[in-house]
């Protein structure tokens, strides 16, 4: 099966989860479920975008009394009358009959009168009432990511809280005899387990909440019990025990669960023994368990149905294009993402693949910030081709 058939058949299952109301200082990293409308115009009325003078235009240059001076915060007592200037600070409301702000440092003050040189030119310093947005109109459209400038326009527009999807409860489960937490001994065959902490990173990155399961020998029964637990989760992400092995006991295990298999196995490298399954709306995730798998694999399907279940507009991954440091020698018959460094130079995004690109190789995948995607072939791609890549979180 091809990565983008994979891709489909996984978003077709990955539906929007119920929505909550969310305090807008808890909600960065949430995605908005309905469009969020401006309450007021921004800015709410013309306001001066410097210290200085409100002024008629039609009054400059010349000597203006100055008949008060406006603080932000509060508005002038009355309208400017033809023939006079008002003191005025930034962020203040611009008088009635005023139609500039000239800024303190372009006239001669003289306590109750300044003296304007030049002309000044209608609309000058002047912020109008909804120049950012009006009221009513969308700030934030559904289907976006809030980030810091989402935030902080949501707050300006005066909203207070937002409508979004729950956040995805995800559960992690590692299988593998073998397995080690870092701080224990190692004995003889054992190594530690990196997965666990690995996919929780990129689980909590994409917005869900993690349940960290223990790690699970290559043993039937063990498997069936943390599973189950897990199954509880919008979705399950387990890590090995999904090859041809005779220890590879995640998909029998699954299916007597009643996790029914929508594929098994995809043209990529890494992670081609991936198994993806649902129970209910449970999606269920089995990623190879070498690291740099585990790593890719979340990347290119499981990030893209956290993100859909999350009503994220584009929750594919978004490969930009480069171009290739060094010779690549592709794989014949799959995709492959290739670990590796960006560095820009002359305005372009040139990738070297880093060495050791082998599938457990999770440490030299540590010196990487990005994946190339390198399509299937025979020939050598020279250096300077035409690639994308995809940026690691
Ligand atoms: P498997 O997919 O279970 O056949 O595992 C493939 C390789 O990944 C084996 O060398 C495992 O020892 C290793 N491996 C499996 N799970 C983990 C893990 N959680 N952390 C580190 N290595 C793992
Ligand atoms: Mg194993």
């Amino acid at each position: 099966m091809s990565l983008e058939e994979a891709q489909r058949l996984i978003l077709e299952r990955a539906h929007l989860l119920e929505t909550e109301r969310v305090a807008l200082a808890e909600a960065a990293g949430r995605v908005l479920a309905e469009p969020a409308t401006a309450r007021v115009d921004l800015p709410p009325f013309d306001s001066s975008a410097m210290d200085g003078f409100a002024v008629r235009s039609a009054d400059t240059p010349g000597r203006l009394p100055v008949s008060e001076r406006i603080p932000a915060g509060r508005p002038a007592s009355r309208s400017l009358e033809p023939g006079e200037a008002m003191g005025i600070a930034t962020g203040g409301v611009v008088p009635g009959g005023a139609d500039a702000v000239i800024p303190l440092e372009d006239v001669v003050d003289h306590g109750n009168e300044i003296e304007i040189a030049e002309v000044v030119s209608a609309g000058a310093h002047v912020r109008p009432r909804g120049g950012d947005i009006r009221e009513g109109d969308v700030v934030v459209d559904a289907g976006e990511v809030l980030g810091p400038a989402q935030i902080g326009a949501l707050a300006a527009a005066g909203i207070a809280d937002v409508s979004s999807a729950q956040r995805p409860r995800a559960a992690v489960l590692a299988t593998g005899t073998e397995l080690r937490r870092p701080g224990e001994e190692l004995a003889p065959g054992q190594i530690y387990e990196a997965n666990t902490v690995l996919l929780a990173a990129q689980l909590r990155d994409a917005g869900a909440e993690v349940d960290r399961l223990d790690p699970v020998a290559d043993d039937p029964d063990v498997h069936r019990s943390a599973l189950e637990r897990g199954l509880s989760a919008d979705v399950v992400v387990t890590s090995g025990g999904v090859s041809v092995g005779p220890h590879d006991l995640v998909r029998s295990v699954g299916a007597d669960l009643g996790v029914e298999e929508v594929f098994w196995g995809v043209a990529v490298k890494p992670g081609k023994p991936l198994w993806f399954g649902v129970r209910g709306s449970t999606l269920v995730f089995g990623l190879p368990g070498n690291p740099v798998s585990s790593l890719v694999s979340f990347e290119l399907f499981v990030r893209p149905a956290v993100l859909a279940l999350q009503g994220v507009r584009e929750p594919l991954p978004r490969f930009q294009p480069g171009r290739l440091v060094r010779a690549v020698k592709p794989n014949p018959a799959r995709t492959e993402l290739a670990r590796a460094r960006s560095s820009v130079s002359d305005g372009a995004v040139g990738l070297e693949v880093v060495t050791g690109q082998e599938s457990h190789m999770i440490a030299r995948a540590a010196g990487a910030d990005v994946l190339v995607l390198i399509p299937p072939g025979e020939e050598e791609l020279p250096p300077g081709t035409a690639v994308s890549y995809l940026r690691l979180a």
